[in-house]
């Protein structure tokens, strides 16, 4: 036996004799306090158990079950704890596949003919309580591949066996829980008792490895935090999500509907939403013109022999639609807007003086999703992309860009989103273009960013092969993220249809092309804008703005009247003049969250006016129908920043 030096971050060091365990070397080197929210730890910067035996100088770093990594290994941990409890409770003979933590909880996928049911819950999680009372250990062993595969195959576990018949290492590590072996990496929890906080949350369908031709499996999700007050707080954040859930509120408010004659992933948008796209679209064309871009239209096929000059046949071929021939040339869908625009740019010659060129685009493509990806209308197979794309002079790349930004926040502002992550994706492994182009369009990326005061993370080596990107997650009103903004450099696209332009030394040169996104695309940007607003939009985006109710029959002329001025007024009105008493009506209005109702009554049909009530339940006083429309036009300029 020797002897190995170990250190903690702070510099403190000790020695202690080789095979130590990474938890006993820390009893001495920090204090209880620390140990007690240490779950695992990160030996010279992997994150291992604490049981494991220190061979080697180490420098240690306790992870603490409360940051992001320990989470990470405590829903990981309790994954493994729900399936002890499912094979515990239902048998043995139930085989499972795999249970990795997720973004705010866990999962694991089991095969079992007879389908898990919310009320097997309870039962779940009093089994895993039981486990947790009962301190089991995770017990770490290593062995050979062939080992393993031959002790799952004689457990039956095919899924297991499948996994690691694909393992190139010669050993793998599996550790066991009470009567359960599992394959896996680790790092655990020390043991079941850390598991304070948890709660089984509900059961999906999910095919083995994704994939529609493989078994159908049962996954069972649940969540788990270090303790039970930021659980209470989760729980209550879901329910909120719930109530806000664009498909329910979607139907609710009669803005889309998805049907199976037509095809999933395929969007029907009703009167309300249609009416609530066009707004959103009006908006976004006329800041757009006020940002110097001019508008494009373009087709929603084109020759297949595009697709192959793009590169997109080859690269995105599996998400694209199979070909249609047309007089026998093969045609295929759009998946992407980009090869139009450059064949508009190549339909004239282009002097360097005519830069910078900005062309936008709401454009519809088409793109393969599976089936079991599809929600909504957060992941569709037709979209409309609100898209541009940029042709400039290297020496314009930084002030489009700041431009770009620029723009992109103004209108992210101006649909309620003033809160961001930024992402800044520099050059991977697998690019084209020369090393010089791809740093000086990072530089310019980041000095934009720098100059618009903007702090952003860096993502290395996560650009796309053809350019370094700009990616703005922006983040709602119950501080979820969403990916809707991007901003890509491309020195591909520009090379492979041999794009040029003279510049001022007569030469042609080839311009720099960049792509650009701001809301991704309609459909799911409206998805996010419905969660967003729990459906209640701002004035100038409500597809319905004020709704007439009459008190009796006695106002029903006099309301048609108002009706018909205040449309005049482009005021986007409705009315409900049925004979039903006014709270009825009152409560119907709520329910479409309309931004105000105009309550009709004798007093108001003999003055002249109306009086309005706002959706809070606030009232107005009694005003002309001139003077609400004035109210709700100054309204909507206030929100839009706009003079219309
Ligand atoms: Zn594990
Ligand atoms: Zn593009």
């Amino acid at each position: 036996m020797g002897n190995i030096s170990v250190t903690i971050p702070d510099g403190t060091s000790q020695t202690f004799e080789k095979g130590i365990t990474a938890g006993e070397a820390l009893k001495e080197l920090v204090s209880s306090k620390i140990r007690k929210k240490t779950v695992a730890v990160k030996n010279n910067g992997v994150a291992v158990d604490l049981s494991v035996p220190l061979v080697i100088d180490s420098v240690l770093e306790p992870v603490a079950i409360d940051s992001d990594e320990g989470l990470d290994i405590l829903r990981h941990s309790a994954a493994h704890i729900m399936a002890l409890a499912v094979r515990q409770l239902f048998g043995s003979d139930i085989k499972v596949a795999i249970g990795p933590s997720i973004e705010n909880g866990f999962y694991y996928d089991f095969d079992r003919d007879e389908p898990f049911t919310p009320d097997d819950f309870e039962k779940i999680e009093n089994k895993m309580a039981d486990i947790v009372t009962g301190r089991l250990p995770f017990e770490r062993k290593e062995m050979p591949v062939r080992d393993a595969i031959e002790f799952f195959e004689r457990q039956g576990e095919k899924y297991k066996v499948e996994l690691l018949k694909e393992i190139e290492a010669d050993t793998v590590s599996l550790y066991q829980q009470g009567d359960f072996v599992d394959l896996c990496r680790g790092p655990h929890l020390p043991d079941s008792s850390w598991l304070k906080a948890f709660k089984m949350l509900r059961v999906a369908g999910s095919y083995w490895r994704g994939d529609e031709k493989n078994a159908m499996l049962q996954r069972l999700y649940g969540t788990a935090f270090y303790d039970k007050k930021d659980l209470k707080k989760y729980l209550a954040q879901l329910e909120e999500a719930k109530k806000r859930d664009h498909r329910r509120l979607g139907k609710e408010l009669a803005l889309f509907t998805i049907q199976d004659q037509i095809g999933p992933g395929l969007i029907l948008w009703q009167p309300r939403g249609a009416l609530l796209r066009k707004l959103i679209e009006d908006y976004w064309k006329d800041e757009h013109y006020r940002h110097g871009y001019e508008l494009l239209y373009t087709p929603h096929i084109a020759r297949q022999d595009l697709w192959k000059t793009s590169g997109h046949l080859d690269f995105y071929g599996e998400n694209m639609y199979s070909g249609m021939e047309i007089d026998e040339v093969k045609y295929q869908l759009k998946p992407m807007n980009c090869p139009f625009h450059i064949g508009i740019y190549q339909s004239n010659k282009h002097s360097y003086r005519e830069f910078p060129i900005r062309w936008c685009e709401l454009g519809t493509v088409y793109r393969y999703e599976r089936t079991g990806a599809l929600h909504g209308l957060l992941r569709v197979r037709g979209f409309t992309q609100d898209d541009a794309h940029i042709f400039c002079r290297p020496d314009q790349l930084e002030d489009e860009i700041f431009n770009i930004i620029d723009l992109n926040l103004l209108i992210l502002k101006t649909f309620g989103f003033d809160q961001y992550d930024i992402y800044l994706s520099t050059r991977p492994e697998k690019h084209v273009g020369s090393d010089d182009h791809w740093e000086a369009a990072t530089e310019a990326l980041k000095q934009a960013l720098v100059k618009k005061g903007l702090d952003y993370e860096l993502d290395p080596g996560e650009g796309v092969f053809y350019g370094p990107k700009i990616d703005i997650k922006i983040k709602d009103q119950l501080g979820r993220s969403w990916q809707c903004s991007t901003i890509q450099v491309d020195f591909n696209l520009p090379e492979r249809f041999e794009m040029s332009y003279t510049g001022d030394d007569g030469q042609e040169h080839q311009p720099i092309m960049i792509h650009r996104a701001l809301m991704g695309s309609l459909e799911r940007f409206v998805g996010v804008l419905i969660e967003h607003y729990a459906g209640a939009f701002p004035l100038w985006m409500a597809p319905e703005q004020a709704r007439i109710l009459n008190i009796t029959d006695d106002q029903y002329h006099y309301s048609e009247a108002v009706y018909d001025r205040l449309r005049k007024l482009n005021i986007r009105i409705e009315k409900d003049l049925r004979n039903e008493k006014l709270n009825y009506k009152i409560r119907e209005a709520q329910l479409m969250k309309i931004p105000y109702m105009i309550i009709i009554g004798e007093r108001e049909k003999e003055d002249g006016t109306i009086t309005i009530r706002k959706r809070n339940g606030e009232n107005l006083p009694p005003m002309t129908p001139q003077e609400f429309a004035e109210m709700v036009s100054r309204e909507c300029q206030e929100e839009t920043g706009l003079s219309n």
